[in-house]
């Protein structure tokens, strides 16, 4: 990998948000952002750190080059625990 001299001081973010279906034409399953941060002076695309690479519906991954978080999402009108089965509450919690 190359390196240059840009400081990487001004930015710009694209998301890209889809929804993900039971199959083509099914039922709406859940929601998915796409982000990608990309320097405004150089062009580089910045890598996201941490989340594993890969597509879950259940938590946030990355595309395999990094420079993709996908992060699952729910509308607050319509979020439920069934979309994320994986979620547990408290007795209490609201
Ligand atoms: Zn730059």
């Amino acid at each position: 990998m190359t390196k240059n001299s840009c400081p990487h001081e001004e930015f710009a973010a694209q998301v890209n948000v889809n929804r993900l279906l039971d199959g083509e034409g099914g039922s709406v399953t859940g929601f998915m952002a796409e982000i990608t941060v990309t320097c405004q002076q150089c062009r580089t695309r910045f890598q996201f750190l941490g989340p594993e690479v890969g597509l879950n519906p259940r938590h946030p991954t990355v595309s395999p080059h990094r420079d993709e978080l996908r992060v699952p999402l729910a509308p607050h009108d319509r979020w439920s625990p069934s979309l994320f089965p994986a979620v547990r509450f408290r007795k209490g919690d609201s």
